[in-house]
């Protein structure tokens, strides 16, 4: 009977709440798949400073070393947001668990079911198929780690601050093999994004995305695009993309907007996949909703749990080979949301189920 070990790290406000819920789907699939369970829960975030003294602790770092995969639910809220920003829950958490794992890659698909498309703020008329696209964006590179970052007083007491953006050939090829790897799964077209007209890593950027696809992937019809325009045609005609790999800062900014014209946050799942091999040979990763901790809604039983629970599915592809599995979850989530059961954020005013009941319905369909 195969055993799925992997860290489970809920985090604060809603991360607990939908995270019991990803985890009773599992549990639902390994009890029909006959496969053991191995969760470990540990603190991490506002949990982690309150209980440890710090977002990230010791022990919740080698809980994760333990397993194949983390299950992350998200970090942060308004308790923890008067904190030196050095010590924020998402800073001093989210980033030291990508960078001690190099998970360089995350993987976001962009869905947003036919069914719901007024969930977008888009035109009906502009996505009649919802939308179906995914963001590969480098998540250990680029101006959010590259130093000198600092905020120096300079002579005439004037204050500077100062982020350096860096990338180095090799960080480029490794995300660029995983685009290509995305790319295969889909459509063979890859669409890259930088800002070659204004920056040098942006130059480097393009030209190593260009040489390596026509070196190791000449089947992939490979297009590049300034990232500002990016911007525009996500809002203007988001299916024209299927794959786009960019960079740290540009992916945070395209995948956030992405989310958006998606419609809810609470339906968006995430993949970062490091450089190191799990136990079973497979890429470890980290799987987490795209959304943060939404303290607005907090323990009130009604946030959307599909997020996580289509997180979990990831984990199940990605770091346990289990694709069946996954799509099987997929599958359960897209039956349930499309034959009606919706929370909040996707009822467009119609008949909200809890979180819970949202979880239920899934499961059913299973
Ligand atoms: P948020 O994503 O938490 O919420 C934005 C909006 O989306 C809110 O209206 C919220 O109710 C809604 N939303 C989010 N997830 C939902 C779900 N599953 N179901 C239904 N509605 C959902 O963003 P925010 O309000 O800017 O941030 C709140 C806190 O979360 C902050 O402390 C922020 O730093 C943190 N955060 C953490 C992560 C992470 O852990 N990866 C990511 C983003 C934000």
């Amino acid at each position: 009977m195969p055993t799925l070990t992997f860290a489970v790290l809920a985090g604060d406000y809603i991360g607990p709440e939908v995270m019991e819920e990803a985890l009773r789907v599992l549990s639902h699939v390994a009890g029909q798949e006959n496969l053991t369970l191995a969760p470990t829960r540990a603190d991490v975030g506002g949990a982690g400073i309150d209980n440890h003294g710090k977002a990230l602790p010791d022990s919740t770092l080698r809980t994760c070393e333990a397993g194949d995969a983390i299950l992350f639910g998200s970090v942060g809220g308004p308790k923890w947001e008067k904190l030196p920003p050095a010590e924020q829950p998402e800073r001093a958490a989210l980033l030291p668990l990508r960078k001690h794992f190099t998970l360089f890659a995350n993987i976001r698909p962009g869905l947003l079911y036919p069914e719901l498309t007024d969930a977008s703020p888009l035109k009906a008329s502009r996505i009649p198929n919802g939308i179906d696209i995914v963001c590969i964006r480098e998540l250990t590179g680029g101006l959010y780690f590259g130093k000198p970052k600092e905020t120096t007083t300079l002579p005439d007491g004037d204050v500077q601050a100062v982020d350096t953006m860096v990338y180095k050939r090799s960080e480029i090829e490794r995300i660029t093999a995983t685009a290509i790897t995305a790319a295969r799964s889909r459509k063979n077209r890859l669409c890259s994004v930088d800002k070659a007209n204004v920056l040098e890593t942006s130059v480097l950027w393009r030209r190593t995305v260009a040489e390596y696809v026509a070196r190791h992937a000449p089947d992939i019809a490979l297009t590049h695009m300034y990232v500002d325009n990016a911007a525009m045609q996500l809002a203007r005609d988001p299916n024209q993309f299927d794959v786009f790999v960019t960079e740290n800062m540009f992916g945070d900014i395209l995948s956030d907007e992405m989310a958006v014209i998606c419609g809810s946050l609470g339906m968006l799942s995430s993949a970062s996949l490091g450089a190191r091999k799990n136990s079973l040979g497979l890429p470890f990763g980290l799987y987490e909703p795209a959304g943060g901790t939404a303290p607005d809604i907090a323990g009130k039983g009604v946030a959307n749990p599909c997020a996580q629970i289509l997180s979990a599915a990831l984990m199940l592809r990605y770091s346990f080979g289990m694709e069946k599995s996954a799509a099987r979850i997929e599958a359960a989530v897209r039956k349930a949301v499309t034959g009606g059961t919706r929370t909040g954020d996707i009822a467009f005013g119609g008949k909200a189920v809890g979180t819970r009941a949202m979880a239920d319905a899934v499961i059913a369909n299973l």
